[in-house]
């Protein structure tokens, strides 16, 4: 079972979430429970490394924004104990979660679960862990990247074998959409697992990508549920694999990102290597590029297009034009249009329909929506749009699509 921040926000809310904890005990369940830090901690925590140090050592980092999931370990246990329920709590290091050493977004490599095991036999009946944080092998914390508890908790679950991985948020399921964007989105009762996948990653925040892929994996049967309505089987939103789902609709999830941009190198001379030129020192830079496109050449020239986070477009300038000085490739001209969006249908039954493409298309042109840049993949559909007319297109593909309707 794991918390996310706004389940354990206050001692009242730990207490809430204890009670569930109780009644699984009650049930003849051991139980592992992830916690998150209390909502706000951690972007307060990380609010003070960057007022210290904003260029900061990343292992210290850790060590500050990992300190949010110690306190509510703590405290829940201490309310389980308050029940009489025999419980304590683990920091990563004591389990021990053993990552890479790779700070801040660090993965799981192992989690042993000899020292849980032994106490469970001696009869304790709640692991209590704190989320997001791990180990180094340099015996340094480490964190797991934001959103990062889900995914601590999903690896418990696969190494323990547990027979549900129960994630209580803030939201009752996964939506086909934003349900402030429109009303009409739906919750979903059963989620495909690459469903999932492509919605995480484009920007659908209710469970890190990370967590997703293990699920996946390791086939832990993930259900997501809101800390606020009784635990049950048809509770919340399954996420599971696709021959567990037996009818779905062609396009499950309209997803968008916001804060997209657009970088155009004009007049890129065509020759073999000139992608990894380009997109190398990017990706030295930590320049998260999304989409590619290269147009056909002509007199020898070509024109290179990606998208990245609006965030991190200086970045990618510095590292182009770095590379550029430094004499790796020639261009004519960088165009920056940091005013644009991406929308994306997603859905696994793209794989065996047709026309999906064509009808996302028509219902963007209804709506006098210009597309500036496509890609596709087996199930998923993405376009960049101008970002005024984002809400509009997550609004009329959603109709054109009918997800409001389930199958
Ligand atoms: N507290 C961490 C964060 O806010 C980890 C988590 O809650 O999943 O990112
Ligand atoms: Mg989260």
């Amino acid at each position: 079972m794991k918390f996310g921040g706004t389940s354990v926000a206050t001692p009242d809310r730990i207490k809430r979430a204890a009670k569930r904890v109780a009644r699984e005990v009650a049930n003849g369940h051991d139980v592992i429970v992830i916690v998150s830090a209390m909502a706000g901690k951690t972007n307060e925590l990380v609010g003070w490394v960057d007022q210290i140090s904003p260029m900061y050592d990343a292992r210290e980092y850790d060590a500050v924004v990992s300190s949010g999931e110690n306190v509510t370990a703590g405290l829940m246990a201490l309310t389980l104990q308050e029940m009489d329920i025999p419980a304590r709590s683990w920091q990563g290091w004591q389990v021990p979660l053993k990552t890479n050493g790779a700070h801040g977004a660090a993965r799981i490599e192992d989690i042993p679960t000899k020292n849980l095991d032994e106490k469970f036999g001696e009869g304790m009946k709640v692991a209590v862990i704190a989320g997001f944080q791990g180990i180094s092998p340099e015996g340094r914390i480490t964190t797991l990247g934001r959103g990062g508890s889900d995914t601590t908790a999903v690896a418990f679950a696969a190494a323990f074998e547990a027979v549900r991985c129960d994630i209580y948020t803030d939201v009752d399921g996964v939506y086909t959409t934003d349900p402030r964007i429109t009303a009409k989105a739906r919750k979903l009762d059963r989620i495909a697992f690459e469903e999932m996948l492509e919605l995480a990653s484009l920007g659908a925040k209710v469970l890190q990508t990370r967590s997703v892929e293990l699920a996946m994996r390791y086939g832990v049967k993930l259900r997501v549920l809101s800390s606020f309505e009784e635990y049950d089987e048809t509770a919340g939103t399954l996420v599971c694999a696709e021959d567990e789902i037996m009818e779905s609709n062609v396009v499950n999830g309209v997803a968008y990102s916001r804060d997209e941009a657009k970088m155009t190198l004009l007049g890129v001379e065509d020759r073999p290597g000139i992608a990894a030129a380009i997109f190398g020192p990017l990706s030295e830079a930590g320049v998260n590029v999304d989409m590619i496109v290269q147009n056909i050449s002509e007199g020898g020239k070509t024109d290179m297009t990606f998208s990245c986070p609006v965030s991190e477009v200086a970045r990618a300038k510095q590292a182009i034009e770095a590379a550029h000085e430094a004499g790796n490739f020639e261009y004519g001209e960088l165009v920056v249009d940091d005013n644009v969006s991406k929308v994306s249908v997603v859905g696994i039954g793209m794989r065996s329909h047709a026309g999906v493409a064509a009808k996302m298309f028509k219902a963007l042109q209804n709506e006098g929506i210009n597309i500036r840049v496509i890609t596709t993949s087996e199930i998923k559909i993405s376009v960049l749009i101008d970002r005024k007319y984002m809400e509009l297109a997550v609004q009329a593909l959603h109709d054109a699509f009918e997800l409001e309707k389930a199958r």
